[in-house]
């Protein structure tokens, strides 16, 4: 069996379609499948259409989300809850066109456990492809796993893929180095771009921006490590500058007026000072999450006959 999980946050306009569509895929290739919507505590008609789909239609499961929890969770969510022995995760807005699936299902029989649809950036804006090229080729250099500019959260998983990425139980999930994390033999098969069907992306550019900053520190240790590189080189150069300037004064006596170097070198040191604490207060923030042990999502309504034991346990404590 299949298992298509499609996260929804504010989808009604495009909720419809993107079921007929995938449907209709489903039905040609005569596979056996369901679909996991999982509503991420959208305000509009979403959950209602959910309903009423799942009431429609045996295959339509939804998980209902008591507030926005962000696409992470809700792929989480959907993983969990997904019973296939392939996953396939899609966007809800038909910019992951449902015609890929045959093929992916194909690579997948061939033997992958995980078949990475890659999209090219045609009919994107050239200065927002410009600046996701540039991040990834930085963020490459920066992190352990390698990520691949262009690949999304468009792709089928195999159970033995799914099981391992849900055995990583850390807070804060950044999915595409998971994904890349876990490893197992991968193929990549490319699609076109496309624009939005209806509604509106949700990302806005402070969002990118913090997606990027997650996705460089929640991978590795190397800014920690790029703080103090930074602070032995200025340290170097200080030296150098402390010791021209003993020289200077020996030679020629002290000149009052050094205004100049001095507000230079107090700007660039607490620059330099900033960002680091910056850094470090990034990390300390992330295991403040950690040792939490918040769930990752909570659950408020959904239309499976058996619910899951930790839902169970995370209703029992909120009623
Ligand atoms: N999404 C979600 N929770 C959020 C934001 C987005 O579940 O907080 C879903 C959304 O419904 C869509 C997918 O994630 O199915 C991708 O969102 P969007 O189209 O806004 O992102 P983009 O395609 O612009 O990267
Ligand atoms: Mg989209």
């Amino acid at each position: 069996m299949i298992s298509i999980i499609a996260p929804c946050y504010n989808e009604q306009d495009v909720l419809y379609d993107f079921y007929q569509t995938v449907t209709k895929v489903m039905k040609e290739n005569q596979y056996s499948y369901e679909i996991v919507f999982v509503n991420d505590g959208s305000r509009d008609q979403t959950l209602s259409i959910l309903k009423e789909l799942g009431e429609k239609d045996r295959r339509v499961q939804y998980i209902s989300f008591s507030r926005n929890f962000g696409k992470e969770s809700a792929m989480l969510a959907g993983l969990s809850y997904s019973k296939g022995d392939a996953v396939i995760i899609m966007d809800t807005d038909l910019q992951h066109p449902p015609s890929m699936i045959p093929r992916m299902v194909e690579a997948f029989q061939n033997g992958s456990d995980q078949v990475i649809a890659k999209r090219n950036r045609a009919g994107e804006s050239k200065s927002r492809s410009w600046v996701s090229s540039l991040y990834y080729k930085l963020i490459n250099r920066f992190v352990d796993v390698q990520l691949e500019d262009g690949v999304g959260d468009f792709r089928l998983l195999s159970r033995k893929a799914v099981d391992s990425l849900l055995s990583l139980s850390e807070y804060n999930r950044f999915s595409k180095g998971l994904f890349s994390w876990i490893g197992y033999k991968q193929e990549i098969i490319e699609y076109e771009n496309v624009s939005r069907h209806a509604g509106d992306s949700k990302w806005s550019f402070f969002s990118l921006l913090n997606y990027g900053i997650d996705g460089i520190i929640s991978f590795n240790n190397k800014p920690l490590r790029l703080a103090i590189y930074s602070g032995i080189a200025v340290m170097i150069a200080d030296v150098f500058y402390i010791l021209w300037m003993l020289v200077k004064t020996l030679l020629y006596g002290v000149d009052v007026p050094g205004y100049f170097t001095l507000i230079s070198a107090i700007l660039l040191l607490g620059g330099i000072q900033l960002i680091a604490l910056g850094v470090i207060g990034e990390y300390i923030g992330r295991i403040y999450y950690e040792t939490k042990k918040r769930p990752h999502y909570i659950v408020a309504d959904d239309n499976y006959t058996q619910v899951s034991q930790s839902t169970k346990k995370i209703q029992k404590v909120l009623s």
